[in-house]
């Protein structure tokens, strides 16, 4: 048994599935504030699970890659759709055993299932406008995990 999440970009023509193993808990979300994510999502965050490299599957088409620098040092992958656009992925390049899924790309019922807020990272350029929106509980690192 396992637990399986599955999503998708915005028009679709890339889905995925995310395989854990059943003794791994359903992921909590990660917010990251980096500047990097901001534009990545043109939002003022990104939100993310992390799961092992291993467990995540296209099942339809194939993503584009873009290599990015970044705030930590080693060049971050991201994955999108050439098509549409959407940030689907990125993974740090000094971790390649993880992978960072844009938690708004899983499909509904699966991102309610990630519904709980587990981190906040990169606080030190967490947008003015956040403040109070979340959690005072959740632990806030000033950068990187
Ligand atoms: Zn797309
Ligand atoms: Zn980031």
């Amino acid at each position: 048994m396992s637990h399986t999440l599955t999503g998708a970009c915005l028009c679709r023509n890339i889905t995925y599935r995310i395989d854990l193993p059943e003794s791994e808990p359903i992921p909590k979300v990660v917010l990251c504030h980096c500047t990097s994510c901001k534009r990545y999502t043109g939002s003022g965050f990104s939100a993310n699970i992390v799961v092992p490299s291993t467990a995540l599957k296209y099942t339809t088409g194939t993503p584009k890659l873009y290599l990015d620098s970044s705030d930590r040092g080693p060049q971050v992958r991201r994955e999108f759709c050439g098509d549409c656009g959407t940030p689907l992925s990125s993974q740090p390049g000094d971790a390649p055993q993880v992978i960072i899924m844009k938690s708004g790309t899983l499909d509904d019922e699966d991102r309610a299932r990630c519904g709980q807020l587990g981190l906040e990272i990169f606080n030190k350029s967490r947008d003015g406008w956040l403040e109070g929106m979340t959690d005072g509980d959740v632990q806030k690192l000033e950068g990187g995990m």
